[in-house]
């Protein structure tokens, strides 16, 4: 166990389960994850482990087969993975969401036929809002779902799915009209569409097509695609919660928790960012001694570890908030906020302590540094961050003059 990043009061069944995922990243994720990301080859061998550890199901509820944990055993499992291989958690990231917004918004038929296989991991969720002209603001969709009978025709192009083309089954978020007259606010008139497919690339279903691997600098090894729309007939009982109207609502929940996640993942590569540097400084030597014995490096080491240590107690704090049943949108901002932006700091700390070897392929923190970014962008970039910080803030102190 490290030094840094502990979390104090875990039962013991969340420290079995932590230290079970320690060992798995150390002796299946860390020695693979570089060669698989510089070839930006999908880890199914490490995928097939998560699903043995059952890592698919971890936050699913005991009654659909899953293992009933809380967020905070999946951030912290989260931010273990991550120090092996970001990519890896972004693989069961979707599919936890989705699994998440079902379970809070489901219907009982869709629960009860989606949950238990995803439990085992043989259905993998996707998650889809984005789209070529928005991301940040999601209110400005227009993919769109019209009602034909029994079934929606959907229509329109979305961008950016994290597990585009490995899931097989995508919560598609998209304009609908039906029942919201002209002039309904934005937010009220768009709805989740559970969309089931096959896996791969091409026309996965009929009036569905996932095109390819979008070519990106690093997140590498999980697929990142495209969505085409054209004509897909979806039947009415795959609305979410089966009435139209609130996806926006339930998009914003799932990304709500998806940011303690993403939290997670960059108190993750932070840490191993630190490991890697602190590890380097004692064996690099210059001018007769080893760097770590020069002040300014001490330095960069005293103020990585303490990013890795502020970071870290964010994001639990954010967890502990959801999972007591609270409001946590401003902890998750806060933390999502912090811990992307000193990971990108921490990294590139460590980075220039290895001199022009960081620079080299043969060193994991070139691939860190590559990596790190990501986190500065997904599930809302830095500036969406403060705008819902600054938000509640406004509304917690209130000025009462
Ligand atoms: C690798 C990767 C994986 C992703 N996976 C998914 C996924 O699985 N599902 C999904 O739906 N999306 C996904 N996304 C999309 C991601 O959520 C968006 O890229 C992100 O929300 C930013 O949107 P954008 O790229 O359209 O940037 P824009 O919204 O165009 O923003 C551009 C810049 O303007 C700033 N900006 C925008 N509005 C404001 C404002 N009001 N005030 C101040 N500054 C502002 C932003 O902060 C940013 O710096 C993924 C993205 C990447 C790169």
């Amino acid at each position: 166990m490290s030094r840094l990043a502990q979390t104090h009061g875990l039962t013991d069944v969340q420290q079995e389960i932590l230290s079970t995922v320690r060992d798995f990243v150390d002796k299946e994720i860390i020695p693979v994850a570089t060669e698989l990301e510089h070839r930006d080859e999908y880890p199914q061998r490490i995928v097939d482990g998560l699903k043995e550890l059952g890592l698919f199901g971890l936050m699913i509820p005991e009654e659909y087969g899953g293992l009933g944990e809380s967020l905070l055993t999946y951030a912290l499992c989260v931010e273990e993975i991550a120090r092996g291989w970001m990519s890896v958690s972004g693989i069961i990231n979707t599919h936890f969401i989705v699994a998440y917004m079902l379970k809070q918004h489901g219907t009982q038929e869709q629960k009860d036929y989606f949950l238990p296989k995803m439990a085992l991991g043989e259905i993998r969720g996707a998650f889809s809002m984005s789209e070529p002209g928005l991301g940040s603001d999601v209110s400005a969709i227009t993919s769109k779902a019209v009602r034909d009978g029994d079934e929606y025709v959907l229509n329109g192009q979305k961008m950016w799915l994290t597990n585009g083309g490995t899931s097989t089954l995508v919560a598609v978020l998209v304009r609908s009209d039906e029942g919201h007259p002209e002039g309904t606010a934005p937010h009220k008139s768009m709805t989740t569409f559970l969309v089931e497919k096959e896996p791969g690339f091409g026309e996965v279903r009929p009036g569905l097509t996932i095109p390819g691997k979008i070519d990106k600098m690093g997140y590498k090894g999980v697929d990142t695609t495209e969505l085409i729309m054209d004509g897909l007939r979806i039947p009415a009982d795959r609305v979410l919660g089966g009435a139209t109207g609130r996806g926006f609502y339930q998009m914003m929940d799932g990304v709500e928790v998806g940011r303690v996640n993403v939290a997670a993942r960059g108190c993750g590569v932070a840490q191993r960012a630190f490991e890697l540097g602190v590890s380097y400084a004692q064996q690099r030597h210059t001018f007769g001694k080893p760097i770590a014995q020069h002040q300014a490096i001490q330095f960069k080491l005293a103020e990585m570890a303490t990013k890795v240590e502020a970071a870290h107690a964010m994001m639990v704090n954010a967890a502990r908030k959801k999972d007591s049943g609270q409001r946590n949108d401003l902890e998750a901002g806060m933390a999502k906020y912090l811990a992307s932006e000193y990971c990108k700091e921490v990294v590139e700390d460590a980075f220039r302590i290895h001199g022009g070897y960081g620079f080299s392929k043969e060193y994991e923190i070139e691939r860190l540094y590559r990596e790190a970014p990501m986190l500065l962008i997904g599930e809302g970039t830095a500036e969406i961050q403060k705008m819902i910080i600054g938000r509640r803030l406004l509304e917690e102190y209130r000025f009462q003059g």
